[in-house]
């Protein structure tokens, strides 16, 4: 019996969409297993729920969430609650205290899916973007406020052992999975100190560590270029973490749109729960019209599965998004449909049961 403790926190707008189907798809996972059992408890932790406290979770939030195996996100943002608060008070406490260093997120062309830079050949590279430190950190500050003498600052914190350990990461997961190169996103020529410190660590790593693989190292700029000149020669790109997030959304849009795009924050040591969330946000445009694709939310919970060592199930789901895709017959507006969220969620979920008739179908010939 394989059971876990996921903790699911469905946040703002199209969050709370779309959790609603990847919870249905995996109730149907549940139905079907028989030693599979997952206890899911809700979390309104929210803009509502900042509105109402003063605060977007419980003081005692993140020790009431590392007893769990996993956390399933869906979206937070709310035009009533300033950006920073929301992923301040949220989403970066979480990523850091629980020291989920990688953000993994999957770029890869679907079936019935046209990329907007279509040639014909499928998209499919990963990116490691780092998560706990870099250029997203709360050092810094500001001085003689209103006044036009007023000045911020903001730091970029690099360190030798957060570099070294989100490299060590992607190059593992490429010679896990048979890849020959791996990509560094750089900005070392004006960017000297932090950028630096990342190219010497990237470039000793590999040559040192991992031989096998070939180290790209391309400034940022040229970067986005090539995603969309040559997207199809890419196989893992390791990022900091403001490079590696606005890599995964150019990378989102060359393959559809960020209604299916997934992602995971790990820690790799397990020693902390992981969180699984869409690339997408709240949505506040599209919130509330049923119209949301939850195949981003959907393959997070699949990729939460596979981080559980549940791969076999989370095969199931991201074999069932393609045939629907696939399929084309149920599409949300955002790829080119009418379908709406549940209908989506619906379709995904009957193409899972589908796998487990025609798994019953081959077990009954054979005992026929
Ligand atoms: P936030 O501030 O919470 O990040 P946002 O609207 O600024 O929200 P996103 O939610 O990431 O940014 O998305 C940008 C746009 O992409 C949305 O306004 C919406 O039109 C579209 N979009 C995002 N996610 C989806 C989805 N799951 N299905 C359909 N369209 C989506």
């Amino acid at each position: 019996m394989t059971e876990f403790k996921i903790a699911v926190i469905p946040g703002d707008g199209i969050g709370v969409e779309v959790m609603a189907e990847a919870l249905k798809v995996l109730s149907v996972l549940e139905e079907h297993e028989q030693d599979f059992v997952l206890h899911k408890e809700n979390f309104e932790w929210s803009s509502d729920y900042y509105l109402e406290h003063g605060r977007m979770m419980p003081e005692d939030g993140l020790v009431t969430l590392q007893s769990y195996d996993a956390i399933l996100f869906g979206a937070i943002g709310d035009a009533r609650v300033p950006d920073d608060v929301t992923i301040w008070e949220l989403i970066m406490p979480i990523r850091k205290q629980f020291q989920q260093y990688v953000n993994f997120r999957p770029v890869k062309s679907l079936p019935g899916i046209t990329s907007p830079l279509s040639n014909g050949d499928d998209i499919d590279f990963v990116i490691f973007r780092e998560n706990a430190e870099g250029e997203y950190s709360n050092s810094g500050g500001r001085m003689f406020e209103t006044q036009h003498s007023e000045m911020a600052i903001q730091n970029t914190i690099m360190t030798t052992a957060g570099i070294e350990r989100i490299v060590k990461a992607a190059c593992e997961y490429a010679e896990k999975n048979g890849k020959k190169k791996v990509t560094s996103a750089t900005k070392s020529n004006a960017i000297i100190h932090s950028m630096k410190l990342w190219d010497e660590h990237v470039k000793r790593i590999i040559k040192n560590e991992y031989p096998n693989l070939a180290l790209e190292s391309i400034y940022i700029d040229a970067l986005v270029a090539y995603f969309v000149q040559r997207p199809q020669s890419f196989e893992v790109v390791v990022a900091s973490n403001l490079f590696g997030d606005i890599l995964s959304d150019l990378g989102s849009g060359i393959v559809g749109g960020l209604g299916l795009s997934p992602s995971a924050n790990i820690n790799p040591e397990k020693q902390f729960p992981s969180m699984f969330e869409p690339v997408h946000g709240s949505a506040p445009d599209i919130a509330g019209k049923e119209i949301a694709n939850p195949i981003a939310q959907i393959w997070s919970a699949a990729l939460m599965l596979d981080h559980l060592g549940r791969a076999d199930l989370s095969a199931k789901i991201i074999n069932a998004i393609e045939s629907v895709l696939l399929e084309g017959k149920i599409k949300t507006a955002d790829i080119g449909g009418n379908a709406t969220t549940e209908q989506m969620g619906a379709a995904i979920s009957d193409k899972i049961i589908e796998q487990y008739a025609i798994k019953e179908d081959e077990e009954s010939k054979i005992w026929t």
